[in-house]
This record gives structure tokens, C-alpha cells and sequence, in this order.
């Protein structure tokens, strides 16, 4: 079985070959054009998606050395994204799929965040916990199977990654902000500044209180000293990240003893963040838990975790058919 999969939800295009379950490659064109802007400009990462999708998923088939006959399946990301991007690469895998006459495989890309553990080994065994963290969900998710998940609690407003960037913006830092912010983490302080956590119900969370605190804080300081920013970013990132990873872990250890589960796997983009897993990692050794970290090239967007969760379809038979449209906000 080999799977042509194709990533364009947000400002990655990737595109990446499984064979019978194994990732041969990864291809990954990051856009650079939203820098200056300070975020993602849907209109441009569209445009940029059309630029690089085929240059992309040529090199992904060429170094498989794949012929296109010899491909079983077309897999794309349906969403959760942006309706410009998704629409790029969903009409391409459509146009692929009916041109070479196989069958196509929609995949939510949250899902295949998660699968993205069944890459490499260590491999999490059922039932594991997985904490989804990237730049637009912040999800506990309780994993059965490979296609059978369950949300037990998730963010009710911004996302980590959103907190993450947010503040980033706050110092000055370019986008996207979250991997400085751990970079000048480590070399601050986390106790230096406190901000307070915020307590939702339940396994839920909420990231939008923290940005308007670090919002405050800033100002006032900048009143008193206007050096106070390059005089503090590392004492500022690592207390900001410091609460951050404290709200995230307080409902992940809530989570694993509510659910009697041990197998406690991340995933998404700030699954990268350095300081996440060291906490990680220092609770696995406290609490008897198994822990589970994607390599980083798997933890932002790619289309590995896309083929991986495609393969998983592809031996279910589930596909779908040439009308499939792209759904923007695409539960898991
Ligand atoms: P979603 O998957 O929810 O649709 P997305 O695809 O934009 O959103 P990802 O690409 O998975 O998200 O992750 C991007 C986010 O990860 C950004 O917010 C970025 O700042 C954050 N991030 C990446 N590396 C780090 C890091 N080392 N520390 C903190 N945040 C990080
Ligand atoms: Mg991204
Ligand atoms: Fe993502």
C-alpha cells in the first residue's frame, strides 16, 4: 500500500509517501511571507499553498522513487484550517485521485496530530491520554483506538499556542513567537513574575485571561522603566511560560487520575516547547506515568502525521468520494 498524503491547513505545504504503514519521507515548505504581518494572512497562504503544493508533493513521490501508477490512495487534510488553504489541497488530491483512478482518504488534522505517535517507536498502547497543543486548539483527548477519540476537555477560548505567540507580540518578538519564548525561557527565571492561572470547569481550559494579564503587566512596568522589556525577556518568557505549562499540567494529571490512565502522549506544535517536556518528563517520573513526545519535524504541521492516519483508513476502507468539501471547523 503506498499513500500519497498532502498538509495545507494553515502555512505549512507538506506532502509525504507511507508504504504498508512506513513514512518514507516528509516534505515541508514553510511560508515565510506572513512574518511581517505578525500572524498568518489566509489570502497569502493560499496563494503560497498553490506556489508550493506541486513542487512539493513532486519531490515527496520523485525521492520515493514511487511511480504514480504504483500509489494505492490519496490522502488530504479536510481540516480544521483555513478554507483557502484546505481548498488548495483538497482540490489537488480530488484532481490527483480521479486522474490516476484510486480512492481518496479525508483526514481531520487534529486526529492525525495525535497519530503522529505511531510514526517512530515508542508507540503509546490504548487507552492513552494525549494533550493536544498547538497554535489554534488546546484539546485532552482520550485515545482508544487509532480512529476512536474522545474530547474530555479542551481550551473555551485561545489556544496555548495563541497565548504563546500573543505574548511573543507583546516583546516585540517576530512570529511566529512560541519557540523564542522558550528560547529566552531558558534562560530566565520562572518564578521572577507571577501571573495568575486560570481556573475553568471541568478538563477545560482558558488562555485568553494570561495574554490580557502579560497585556497589563507590560504597560505598567513600561510606565516605570521603558528598558524594562530587553532588560527582562528572559525572566518575563520563562515566568509567562512557567504558567502556562502549570495550567496545562494541573488538568493533564487531573485527567490521567479521573481516567485511570498512565500512557500520557503530546501532541501539536508547542508539543516542541522545551519546558513542557522537562515538566513532562519530571511527572512521568513522579506519577508512574509513561510519557510519549513526537520527534519535532512531527510535532508542527507536516504530512507524515496525515499519511499515518490515512494508512489507518485505508486499512478500515474508509474513503470518501469525489464531492468531499473542506470544513474549516472540523470537530475531532
Ligand atoms: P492547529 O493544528 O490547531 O490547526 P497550527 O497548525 O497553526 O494549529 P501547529 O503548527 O501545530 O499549529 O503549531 C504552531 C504553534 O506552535 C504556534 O503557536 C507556535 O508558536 C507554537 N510553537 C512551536 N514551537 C514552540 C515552542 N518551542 N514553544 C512554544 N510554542 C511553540
Ligand atoms: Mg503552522
Ligand atoms: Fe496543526
Amino acid at each position: 500500500i503506498n499513500i500519497l498524503a498532502i498538509e495545507s491547513s494553515c502555512d505549512e505545504t507538506s506532502a509525504s509517501i507511507i508504504s504498508n504503514g512506513k513514512i518514507l519521507n516528509n516534505i515541508v515548505a514553510t511560508q515565510s511571507v506572513h512574518e511581517k504581518y505578525g500572524g498568518v494572512v489566509p489570502e497569502l497562504a493560499s496563494r503560497a499553498h498553490q506556489q508550493h503544493l506541486i513542487p512539493v508533493i513532486h519531490e515527496a513521490i520523485t525521492e520515493a522513487g514511487i511511480a504514480h501508477e504504483e500509489l494505492s490512495a490519496v490522502a488530504f487534510t479536510r481540516g480544521p484550517g483555513l478554507m483557502g488553504s484546505l481548498m488548495v489541497g483538497v482540490s489537488f488530491a480530488k484532481s490527483f485521485a480521479y486522474a490516476l483512478d484510486i480512492p481518496l482518504i479525508d483526514v481531520n488534522h487534529m486526529q492525525a496530530h495525535i497519530l503522529a505517535h505511531f510514526i517512530d517507536d515508542p508507540k503509546p498502547a490504548f487507552p492513552f491520554i494525549c494533550l493536544t497543543v498547538s497554535g489554534g486548539h488546546t484539546q485532552l483527548v482520550l485515545v482508544k483506538d487509532y480512529l476512536e477519540m474522545e474530547v474530555i476537555g479542551e481550551t473555551l477560548d485561545d489556544a496555548v499556542g495563541e497565548a504563546f505567540d500573543k505574548t511573543a507580540k507583546l516583546l516585540g518578538l517576530p512570529y511566529p513567537g512560541g519557540p523564542l519564548v522558550d528560547k529566552y525561557a531558558k534562560e530566565g527565571n520562572p518564578q521572577a513574575f507571577q501571573f495568575p492561572l486560570s481556573e475553568m470547569p471541568g478538563l477545560n481550559y482558558s488562555f485568553s485571561g494570561i495574554k490580557t494579564a502579560v497585556l497589563y503587566f507590560l504597560r505598567d512596568r513600561l510606565k516605570e522603566d521603558a528598558d524594562f522589556i530587553t532588560e527582562n525577556m528572559a525572566d518575563i518568557c520563562a515566568s509567562v511560560q512557567f504558567t502556562l505549562i502549570k495550567m496545562l499540567m494541573q488538568k493533564l494529571k487531573r485527567a490521567a487520575r479521573e481516567h485511570k490512565v498512565k500512557e500520557i502522549a503530546i501532541a501539536g506544535g508547542v508539543s516542541a516547547n522545551s519546558g513542557l517536556r522537562a515538566e513532562l518528563n519530571r511527572l512521568a517520573g513522579e506519577l508512574g506515568w509513561n510519557v510519549y513526545v513526537p520527534k519535532f519535524e512531527y510535532c508542527t504541521d507536516n504530512a507524515a502525521m496525515i499519511a499515518m492516519a490515512a494508512h489507518y483508513k485505508y486499512l478500515k476502507g474508509a474513503f470518501c468520494g469525489l464531492d468531499v468539501s473542506p470544513v474549516a471547523k472540523m470537530k475531532l
